[in-house]
């Protein structure tokens, strides 16, 4: 059993996170909205409201201890950005972050983040892929 966070839990961060339960690890979910938080609440090891984008508040959440840390906000780059940055200032090297577009992507690649998600190309590729299958079979 391994130890998750994930910042972040609107659609991708709430599937992420309770796919890891599924799989039996312990989670920590962070958002800032409670509204996100709440449907949580039950279904997470532990979940808080805090800002990732504030270094001190990140702190103390004892994330170093985390197997992975997944930063699944997509629209706000600002908060995306610096709650990475915070991570990578941490001294935390296992984050997965995923990406809402090419520009994000880019800022992220220069500060170091090896794993970058862009789940809805992700996806595409895999719908295309099996829409392609059968094709590939009738030869
Ligand atoms: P979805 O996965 O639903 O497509 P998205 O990529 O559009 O999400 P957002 O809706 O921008 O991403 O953010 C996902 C979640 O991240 C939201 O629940 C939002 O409240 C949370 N969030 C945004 N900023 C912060 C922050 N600074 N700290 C913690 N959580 C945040």
């Amino acid at each position: 059993m391994a130890y998750f966070a994930v910042i972040g839990l609107g659609r991708f961060g709430t599937t992420t996170s309770r796919e890891l339960m599924h799989l039996g690890n312990e989670v920590l979910g962070i958002d800032t909205d409670p509204r996100a938080i709440e449907p949580l609440a039950d279904r997470l090891t532990h979940t808080v409201i805090a800002d990732a984008t504030d270094e001190r508040a990140l702190k103390e959440l004892n994330l170093q201890s985390c197997d992975g840390i997944v930063v699944a906000i997509g629209e706000d780059l600002r908060a995306s950005l610096l709650c990475t940055l915070n991570l990578i200032n941490m001294g935390i090297t296992s984050v997965w972050v995923k990406a809402g577009d090419s520009s994000h992507h880019a800022i992220l690649s220069k500060l170091g983040v090896k794993n970058i998600v862009h789940p809805e190309e992700e996806m595409g590729i895999r719908v295309a892929q099996s829409l392609n299958y059968p094709m590939v079979n009738s030869y």
